[in-house]
């Protein structure tokens, strides 16, 4: 499946925050957005006017997507999925991101980033409900058990990501069992459960022009 593979700090520069991409440096005093406080490139530093409606939907989107890891077409399927959910559409595609394998594997704390939950998910390191789970897309339900392999409970980023969830904590729509390397969906996410701070009614005003 394809992905994006350049640099990841540049694009939490071009954001202009942090998206904890990297793992345990993103914590550290070297953080990129810490250290370089304007955008990437030849251009980054000169002053920036005013964004048009336009351009304050397009960075929140992109930073959206690029928190998330997809590329234009998976984040666009995402929010058509959102589109025909009841409810809020903002709030159903942020669920239904929350919802993906590879984040609830990071959010559980079985990997230190989004970027790497993904790679120890294509690697097949983990389990779903006892059975062998490779897609990062897989949306999980209410009640989806995920568990680390036994062969993979030595991996240095599982154990890298368990200590730092052991220090943020994980989210209440999730329980874990870190004795047992286990986690479950207890349910959907609301949106107030979902420590993002992001305007995502700006997403659905820029795809339903
Ligand atoms: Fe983003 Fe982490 Fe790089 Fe900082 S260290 S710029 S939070 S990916």
């Amino acid at each position: 499946m394809a992905r994006y593979t350049e640099a990841v700090c540049r694009l939490c520069r071009r954001e202009g925050v942090k998206m904890f991409l990297k793992g345990v440096r993103c914590y550290t005093d070297k953080c990129s957005v810490e250290r370089r406080k304007y955008a990437p490139g030849q251009h980054g530093q000169s002053a920036r006017g005013k964004l048009s409606d336009y351009g304050v939907q397009l960075r929140e989107k992109q930073k959206v997507r690029r928190m998330y890891g997809l590329l234009e077409g998976q984040f666009r399927k995402s929010y058509h999925q959102a589109v025909a959910m009841k409810g809020v559409t903002g709030a159903n595609l942020l669920q239904l991101l929350e919802l993906r394998l590879d984040n609830v594997v990071y959010r559980l704390g079985f990997a230190p980033s989004r970027p790497l939950a993904r790679q120890l998910v294509t690697h097949s390191h983990f389990l779903v409900n006892g059975r062998k789970a490779s897609i990062p897309s897989m949306i999980l339900k209410q009640g989806s058990v995920v568990e680390v392999r036994e062969s993979a409970r030595k991996i240095l980023a599982i154990a890298d990501g368990m200590a730092n969830a052991q220090h943020k904590g994980v989210p209440s729509w999730l329980a874990l069992d870190p004795a047992n390397f286990r986690g479950t969906v207890q349910h959907p996410p609301m949106r107030e459960e979902i420590d993002l701070s992001v305007q995502e009614q700006f997403i659905v005003e820029l795809y339903s022009k």
